[in-house]
């Protein structure tokens, strides 16, 4: 990757951004990581790279892109933080200072300990969401290249994504996010049961892309007959995400009935209904399996209608219908909103909102009389679904 890729990226969804510090926290870091590699053999270099590319896919603003360049100097390099501040000002420092803090931190089995730490954590997440949101950036690039480190440091590492940044992820509403950090968790904590059902859905893929197949082109001919406009996609499920059903419900992955589902996104909110009501129609749904999150949105944020229905040749497929709005705000989360910042109260009201939690966690926590009472209240909080 080039910078000119995060640079031309970033213009198209900011085209007054202040790309100039970007180019510059890009020489910067560069020199500063010179001779060093990963453990992979690659040059250490293509790491803040790949945070930053990360950052950008989450359409961050360029001060945060900036720092994600350079989250490791303070660490790992001879790179000062009076330099830092100097060279790139207050705002960027602190970032990367904040990036740097929480890395220090290691999420152990100790109650008392993990309590302290979550709490470091909210703190950080309530004087600068970006900090945290760089954090998750390094942890995802950390996944992808877990491979080359010790089997103890890659099960530590996987175990503290699965129970700490991936719910965070979620809790923001950054679905691919969360996603790639869980699969990637899974794939080191329980490499048997990964390689089980990488096998197992390998096995009856073709299959399942027929039907799928078969269930898009119908949908997509009923949209056109009753003049609605949508995208129509087939949705193949996460890995582990068939396996968290496989341990919640005690079933096996033969029982696991949705392993493969449509999507169907549409160009307004009054759509989805109608979407609703021609799946409805044309293949019954099942008792229970009706979520509305559009009228009653996932404290994440998340919005979208979901029915699993019986369809063609009797089997059953999750059906989830949601505006082109509501996906982006499901793939994006907290940082969806946050390049409207400065031009839309809106904007900035649904963020405050989708960070409401952590305010209220830290107001409460003077009233929490033990560490155990802060760990359950962080995470009711996180894991607001369950
Ligand atoms: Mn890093």
């Amino acid at each position: 990757m080039k910078v000119q890729d995060l640079t031309d990226a970033i213009l198209e969804y900011l085209p007054d951004a202040d790309v100039d510090i970007i180019l510059n926290a890009y020489i910067y870091s560069a020199k500063a990581h010179r001779g060093q590699s990963r453990r992979s053999g690659e040059a250490y270099f293509s790491h803040p790279l790949e945070v930053a590319n990360n950052l950008v896919k989450l359409k961050l603003d360029a001060t945060t892109v900036a720092a994600g360049l350079l989250h490791d100097t303070i660490e790992d390099t001879l790179s000062t933080s009076e330099e830092i501040q100097e060279l790139f000002g207050e705002e960027i420092f602190q970032l990367v200072d904040g990036v740097t803090k929480i890395s220090k931190i290691h999420f152990s089995s100790h109650e008392e300990s993990q309590a302290e730490n979550y709490r470091k954590m909210i703190f950080a997440m309530a004087r600068d969401i970006r900090v945290v949101l760089i954090k998750l950036a390094d942890r995802a690039h950390n996944m992808q290249t877990l491979g080359s480190l010790s089997e103890e440091r890659q099960r530590r590492i996987a175990r503290e994504t699965l129970e700490i940044y991936a719910p965070i992820a979620n809790r923001l509403g950054i679905g691919w996010m969360k996603n790639e950090l869980e699969n990637g968790s899974f794939r080191y904590l329980y490499p048997e049961e990964y390689r089980t059902i990488e096998e197992k859905v390998a096995k009856g893929k073709e299959y399942r892309d027929k039907y799928v197949e078969k269930v898009t082109s119908r949908l997509v001919k009923e949209l056109e007959d009753a003049e609605i406009s949508g995208k129509v996609d087939g949705r193949p499920k996460q890995f582990f995400s068939i396996y968290r059903k496989m341990m919640d419900q005690n079933i096996s992955f033969e029982e696991v009935y949705d392993l493969v589902g449509v999507r169907v996104l549409t160009e307004s909110l009054r759509d989805c209904y109608s979407v609703l009501g021609l799946v409805h129609s044309l293949w019954k749904p099942i008792p229970g399996k009706f979520k509305d999150y559009i009228a009653m949105p996932k404290p994440n944020m998340y919005q979208s209608l979901h029915t699993t229905v019986i369809g063609p040749r009797g089997e059953r497929v999750e059906v989830q219908i949601r505006s082109r709005e509501m996906h982006k705000v499901s793939e994006g989360g907290i940082a969806a909103h946050w390049r409207y910042k400065e031009k839309e109260d809106s904007a900035e009201k649904t963020m405050n909102q989708q960070l409401l939690w952590v305010r209220h966690l830290l107001e409460n926590q003077k009233d929490l009389k033990n560490p155990k009472e802060f760990l359950n209240a962080f995470k009711v909080n996180l894991f607001p679904d369950s």
